[in-house]
């Protein structure tokens, strides 16, 4: 099924309309209309091949929500006409021991699992995400929202933004008598602030950009701090239980790790295309504190988030633009400059 798309054709040209050919279903797949798509930082990096292994023409586009059109025969999950979301999976081997567990994102098959865009990896083939009107893809992969309708622009970053800091807050406890801290106020961070605060964390919002001071309280932050400021930084030593790092630049990880206590964890999320300084061997060993990385989250926990956040009248704060738009977006992005996360209403390219 011919269908209109945006893609970079190469790490230096803009995005631009393109068409994509996207298989009719089989019998255990899920076509979707796209209504909107959400713009992480990692699309950025992937059109820009800021990270190794782009293949071109790149779709980019992993926070999807829309509605069925089809299914096959085998579906049992969904019906035409209901609301769901893709995130940044579409497949994975299934049978090994992380898959088994519902944490396809840690797939140990010969070729991990298969990124909505750019992926897999190894294999010659390269999948395109939801810069596009349509797509098909595996029950398995697909998510319910119960979300009202209205409210769909601002649900589709949960399906990245959402998930990626849901899934470390859960695996390390956040949760009322802790202390959370959540370092960069963007896509990822604001969602970070608003699923710590609800999981009734004591939540510390870290900014570099003064100006978000006010908007990270009334996204649910306890206290923000301006991490530039020494003092500030200080006030804070020794105290949190669980720090999530979303910056997406290199930086000093030792003034966020002398803040842990004794055995708290900086859970790394942001992916840099260049490396962090070498954190301080002793500012770790003397208090027992550790760096940990985490990425994304599974398909059970995604639709755990979802429910959460359908429960608790959770969404993004988005700003909504037409596809046409994009190159505007990612020089925004580059500058600190998105409240929080920018959602692409897709009726835009669909009527271009
Ligand atoms: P984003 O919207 O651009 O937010 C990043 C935030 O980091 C900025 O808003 C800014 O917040 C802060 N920041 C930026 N440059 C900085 C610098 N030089 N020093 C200190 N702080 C800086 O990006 P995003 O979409 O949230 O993504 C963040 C990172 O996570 C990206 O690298 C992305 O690829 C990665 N990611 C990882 C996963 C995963 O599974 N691990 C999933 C999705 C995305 P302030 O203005 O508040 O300082
Ligand atoms: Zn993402
Ligand atoms: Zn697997």
């Amino acid at each position: 099924m011919q269908t209109k798309a945006f893609a970079a054709q190469s790490a230096t040209t803009p995005l631009a309309a393109t068409t994509i050919d996207r298989r009719a279903p089989g019998p255990k797949d899920v076509a979707i209309d796209i209504l909107f798509c959400g713009v992480c930082h990692s699309d950025l990096h992937t059109a820009r091949s800021e990270w190794p292994g782009t293949k071109y023409p790149c779709v980019p586009g992993h926070e999807i929500v829309g509605k069925i059109t089809a299914v096959g025969t085998g579906v049992t999950k969904f019906k035409p006409g209901q609301l769901v979301g893709v995130g940044c999976m579409v497949d994975s081997c299934r049978t090994c021991a992380s898959c088994q567990e519902g944490l396809e994102q840690y797939c140990d098959g010969p070729v991990g699992f298969t990124g909505t865009y750019n992926g897999p990896l190894m294999a010659p083939e390269n999948t395109h995400g939801g810069y596009s009107a349509a797509i098909t893809v595996d029950e398995h992969f697909v998510l319910a929202i119960n979300h009202a309708e209205k409210d769909l622009a601002a649900v589709a970053p949960l399906l990245c933004a959402g998930i990626t800091t849901w899934s470390p807050l859960k695996h390390w406890g956040a949760g009322p008598g802790k202390k959370v801290g959540i370092v960069g106020i963007g896509g990822l961070g604001h969602m970070g602030v608003k699923l710590s605060h609800a999981l009734g964390a004591h939540t510390v919002a870290f900014t570099t950009s003064p100006d978000k001071v006010a908007d990270g309280k009334a996204l649910g932050a306890d206290e923000v701090v301006v991490s530039k400021d020494d003092a500030q930084m200080a006030s804070h030593a020794n105290s949190f239980d669980l720090i999530i790092n979303t910056v997406a630049a290199p930086h000093n990880l030792d003034a966020f790790t002398s803040l842990l206590k004794r055995d708290g964890t900086m859970v790394l999320v942001g992916a840099p295309s260049s490396p962090h300084p070498s954190p301080a061997v002793f500012n770790l060993v003397f208090k027992r504190r550790g760096i940990a990385g985490s990425l994304i989250g599974g398909i059970p926990e995604t639709q755990e988030m979802l429910d959460f956040c359908a429960k608790h009248g959770i969404t993004s704060d988005v700003e909504v633009i037409k596809m046409q738009d994009i190159e505007t977006a990612y020089a925004r992005m580059l500058k600190s400059d998105v409240k929080y996360r920018f959602s692409i209403d897709m009726a835009s390219l669909k009527n271009s």
